[in-house]
C-alpha cells in the first residue's frame, strides 16, 4: 500500500502469521486475511444472527452482517484519511463480531451462565478461537492463520486470567500497551455504526419515538439543521437526513481528534503507537459526552424495551435448555459436533466437552437454534422425518 504513515500496520514489520506461509502474489497480507474471512462459513452466518432484533422479525433491520458492513465502511474512511492501513482496519470489521452467538447478547449471557464452572464464555475470545481454530477447511492449518495484527484487533477486550493463556496475540492485556491504531479505530467505528443504527431500527420498529430523541442533542441539532433546510421531507427522508449526518460528524470529530492525538504524540513507528498510555484514537470530550447521552438513551429506551426484553428472555430460555440437554446426553449431539470434538484438542472430561458444545452453540444462527430447539423439545416432532438433521 501507498502513502503509508510510518506508524500504520506495515506488512514487513509484522510478526505475520501463527503457520508462516508464501506471500500472495496480487494482494498484500491484510487483503488475504480479507478474503479468507469473507469465505469462511462464520461470516456466512452473520446474515443470520441478531444484531438486536431477531433476525426473522423483519427484513430491513440490521443483522450482524449489515452491521459488520457498516462498521467496515466508516472504519475505511477513517484509515484511507489518517494514511492507516485500510485493508487490516477492513479485515478487523469484518471478522470482529464472528464469535457471536445467536440472539445477540442475550444469547452471550446465557452462554456465559451456563459455562460458569467451565471456564466462561465471551464473544470476543469466541471471535478470535474462530479464526484460529474453529475453520476447518485448510489442508495445512486449523483456522484462517491470520496475520498478527488482524487477531490482536479481534481480540478487543480480554481478562488477565484469559490473555495468559493466549500468548503474544493478548500480551498488551497483562503489559498495558495499545493495540495498533487500526484496531483503535475500528473499535470506535463499531460504535459509531451501532449507535447510529439503532436508532435508525429502533424508529423503524416503532421501539423509540422520535418527539423523545430530540431531547438527545447529537439527533436534535441535526433534526434542527435538515427542518431548516429542507421543508418538505416524508419521514422516512427526514430520519436518514439526520442519521447521515450524525455518522459525518461522530466520524470527522474521531478524524480530527485521532489526528491532533498522533500529532502531539509525535510517533515515529508502530512501536511508539503501542507505548502510549492511552488510545490515541478518539472522540473529543465533547463528542463523547453526546455520545455517551445517546447510548444511555439506548439502553433505556431501545435495549430494555420490554418488546427487546421479551425476546432476550425467550432466547435465554432456548440456549440455555439446548446447553442442557447436550450435557446431560451427550449422544444427542449431532455427528458434526462429535466429530469436531474428535479433531480438536479439547480438554478431556466435562470441560472439554462443555466447551465443544459452547462452540456448536455459537456457531447456530437465530433460526437454527429455534429448530435445533423444536427437534429436541417439541413432542410433535417425534416422527423419524423430523429427527433427522
Ligand atoms: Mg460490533
Amino acid at each position: 500500500m501507498d502513502n503509508l504513515a510510518p506508524y500504520a500496520s506495515i506488512q514487513e514489520n509484522s510478526t505475520g502469521r501463527r503457520h508462516p506461509e508464501g506471500s500472495p502474489i496480487y494482494r498484500n497480507e491484510y487483503q488475504r486475511d480479507r478474503d479468507r474471512i469473507i469465505h469462511s462459513a462464520a461470516f456466512r452466518r452473520l446474515e443470520y444472527k441478531t444484531q438486536v432484533f431477531v433476525n426473522h422479525e423483519g427484513d430491513l433491520f440490521r443483522t450482524r452482517l449489515t452491521h459488520s458492513l457498516e462498521v467496515a465502511q466508516i472504519a475505511r474512511s477513517i484509515a484511507r484519511e489518517l494514511h492507516l492501513h485500510e485493508d487490516l482496519a477492513e479485515s478487523i470489521a469484518l471478522s470482529h463480531d464472528l464469535g457471536h452467538t445467536p440472539f445477540g447478547h442475550a444469547g452471550q449471557t446465557a452462554l456465559n451462565e451456563c459455562m460458569q464452572d467451565y471456564g466462561g464464555f465471551e464473544h470476543n475470545l469466541q471471535s478470535l478461537r474462530v479464526v484460529d481454530t474453529l475453520e476447518q477447511k485448510y489442508a495445512e492449518f486449523l483456522g484462517l492463520n491470520l496475520m498478527f495484527e488482524t487477531r490482536e484487533g479481534i481480540l478487543k477486550h480480554c481478562s488477565t486470567n484469559n490473555a495468559r493463556t493466549l500468548g503474544e496475540v493478548a500480551s498488551r492485556f497483562i503489559n498495558h500497551t495499545q493495540p495498533s491504531l487500526e484496531a483503535q479505530l475500528v473499535d470506535l467505528s463499531d460504535e459509531t455504526a451501532y449507535s447510529n443504527h439503532d436508532v435508525d431500527d429502533g424508529l423503524r420498529y416503532g421501539l423509540i419515538a422520535f418527539d423523545d430523541l430530540l431531547k438527545i442533542k447529537l439527533f436534535r441539532d441535526q433534526h434542527d439543521k435538515v427542518v431548516k433546510q429542507y421543508k418538505n421531507l416524508n419521514d422516512k427522508q427526514l430520519v436518514h437526513e439526520i442519521i447521515r449526518r450524525m455518522i459525518n460528524v461522530m466520524v470527522v470529530d474521531l478524524i480530527d481528534t485521532s489526528r491532533s492525538n498522533i500529532e502531539a504524540a509525535d510517533l515515529q513507528t508502530i512501536d511508539d503507537v503501542r507505548k502510549q498510555a492511552r488510545p490515541l484514537m478518539a472522540f473529543s470530550e465533547d463528542m463523547s459526552a453526546q455520545k455517551l447521552e445517546l447510548k444511555q438513551f439506548l439502553r433505556k429506551n431501545l435495549y430494555q424495551h420490554y418488546r427487546v426484553h421479551r425476546m432476550t428472555r425467550k432466547a435465554h430460555g432456548i440456549l440455555t435448555a439446548l446447553f442442557e440437554a447436550f450435557m446431560n446426553d451427550i449422544k444427542i449431539l449431532p455427528v458434526e459436533a462429535l466429530e469436531q470434538y474428535q479433531a480438536l484438542d479439547y480438554q478431556s472430561g466435562d470441560e472439554g466437552m462443555a466447551r465443544c458444545i459452547a462452540d456448536y452453540i455459537a456457531g447456530m444462527t437465530d433460526r437454527y437454534a429455534i429448530i435445533e430447539y423444536e427437534r429436541i423439545f417439541n413432542p410433535r416432532q417425534l416422527s423419524f422425518a423430523n429427527l433427522i438433521p
